[in-house]
């Protein structure tokens, strides 16, 4: 069984290729009879930000770290190659937690869920079908009470979930600019994924400088995935009654600075808002409803960054934290 564990517990700094390996081990592909659980043949799973959390030695977060030495877990679409689960027979393809690996066994079968795809590609019920999206869902409906014509700043705006925040904006009549990493990213988002404006950070001496040039009459709503120094320049271009949703912040462990411009808050009456998609997973069918319906009448695209080999997944995950990855990180376990 191909498999990524994790070497050791990192602290303070993103994570590196050289902290997950690629280890060989065997695996029974039968089922023990009794058990209630299946075996599942993973095809894709999802890189995910969030997963860098689990690789410290911190017990106190929302989900428990992984334990080093062995195999990592995270979203995944699998097909069921044993089942002594009557829900599931042979063949079915599922998504829910699993692990790193080509084959898991799974116990516990209560967080598998059964996928139809028909008309479309398995792989995106781990992003624009799944966790990610709706991410952006819950958190542009939800968190940040949008209007029509507001103006939208979304940060990581070509990622997983920016992508899909920016074209949600759209499609409810707001003026949205997005913020990411290359030159290539910024050409996508504004000749693709519909968005008004966009620009590379990266290129920007001055934030601040830069948000002002493209909302001369300010933010009304900032979808936050990166905290720091971006975070910082937002909240001096709010407008009044504006909201932040703080969904991640995905650069605050390389920057030291501290958020300088908090008192905004107050003198702008900005409503600063975290938020976890999990606490509104009731909405999830209505979410897979309406993002299939819009996908499928071309009102909303997607972009897939697929990486293949379960081998090439360590550096496809640190890629995550250093903006290689164009759209959302999926690796195939499989060459075939
Ligand atoms: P992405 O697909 O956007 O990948 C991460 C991107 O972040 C990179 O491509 C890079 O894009 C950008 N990035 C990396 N490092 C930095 C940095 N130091 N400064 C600025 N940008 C950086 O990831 P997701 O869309 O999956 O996740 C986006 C955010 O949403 C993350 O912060 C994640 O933790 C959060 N999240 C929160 C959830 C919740 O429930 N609250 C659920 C899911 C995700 P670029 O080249 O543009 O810099």
């Amino acid at each position: 069984n191909k498999q990524i564990v994790l070497k050791n517990f990192i602290e303070g700094r993103n994570p590196r290729e050289t902290d997950l390996e690629f280890k060989i081990s065997k695996v029974s592909l039968r089922i023990p009879k009794g058990s209630g659980g299946v075996v599942v043949k993973n095809l894709y799973l999802s890189c995910d930000p969030y997963m860098r959390g689990r690789m410290r030695d911190f017990k106190g977060s929302y989900i428990p770290p992984f334990v080093p030495g062995l195999v990592i877990q995270g979203f995944g679409i699998s097909k069921v190659v044993d089942s002594d689960d009557p829900n599931f027979k042979i063949g079915d393809l599922v998504t829910g937690f699993t692990g790193w690996e080509e084959y898991s066994l799974m116990q516990k079968t209560e967080q598998l869920k059964k996928i139809q795809p028909e008309d479309i590609p398995p792989s995106y019920y781990v992003g624009l079908l799944g966790m990610p999206g709706f991410t952006a869902y819950a958190g542009f409906y939800e968190v940040c009470s949008p209007k029509q014509g507001e103006y939208v700043f979304v940060s990581a705006a070509s990622g997983a979930v920016g992508q899909l925040v920016g074209q949600l904006a759209k499609l409810h009549g707001c003026y949205v600019v997005g913020s990411a990493g290359t030159n290539q990213k910024v050409d996508l988002l504004k000749n693709k994924l519909g968005f008004d404006e966009a620009f590379n950070y990266k290129e920007e001496p001055d934030l601040d400088s830069a948000l002002k040039r493209y909302f001369p009459q300010g933010i009304d709503i900032y979808f936050d995935n990166v905290g720091g120094s971006m975070l910082d320049a937002a909240l001096l271009n709010m407008k009044i009654h504006g909201r932040i949703a703080v969904c991640g912040m995905v650069s605050q462990v390389s920057y030291t600075e501290g958020i300088k411009n908090l008192f905004a808050l107050i003198t702008k009456r900005i409503r600063m808002q975290g938020f976890l998609q999990s606490d509104y997973i009731h909405l999830f069918p209505k979410f897979l409803e309406f993002i299939t319906s819009n996908y499928k009448q071309r009102k909303i695209i997607y972009i897939e960054d697929m990486t293949v080999g379960l081998e090439n997944a360590p550096d496809a995950f640190a890629g995550l934290f250093s903006g290689k990855n164009v759209g959302k990180k999926v690796i195939c376990i499989t060459h075939e």
